[in-house]
């Protein structure tokens, strides 16, 4: 067996250089093409158009839901992420969410997944859901 030498500094920081960096932690909102939720999480676009009912079923399988009241994606303003506890009463009333689209207006619902298969429900501008969206 050969004897291993001891690695030189050059080379450490060779090694730690080459080493595959990790996922960078986000800001939670959208970027581009992803969003991040506040734990770090990323999604990817399922669906635009998402309808009401299937974003109700989403809600009592346990997705997150945030609301967008500007549609900036929490790039100018904070945005407003609901509970799981909130998820679950809004679930439970078995109410979809109402999508309000006026002549110039804005409401968008859609569905987000994270690789790990979480679901990402958002909900922006002219949309209210239950007494909770808007707050
Ligand atoms: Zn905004």
């Amino acid at each position: 067996m050969r004897k291993r030498r001891a690695e030189s500094f050059a080379e450490a920081v060779e090694r730690l250089a080459a080493r595959p960096t990790r996922p960078r932690r986000v800001r939670a909102g959208r970027r581009g093409d992803s969003w991040a939720d506040p734990s770090g999480v990323a999604y990817t676009l399922v669906d635009d158009g998402l309808r009401p009912s299937v974003a109700l079923a989403l809600a009592a399988q346990g997705a997150r839901v945030v609301y967008d009241a500007c549609g900036c994606g929490g790039v100018e303003c904070e945005l407003d992420w609901l509970s799981g506890a909130e998820v679950a009463t809004l679930a439970s009333r078995g109410r979809p969410p109402i999508v309000r689209s006026s002549e110039d207006g804005r409401a968008d619902l859609e569905h987000w997944r994270s690789e790990e298969g979480g679901d990402l429900v958002v909900a922006a501008v002219d949309v209210s859901w239950g007494d909770r969206i808007p707050r």
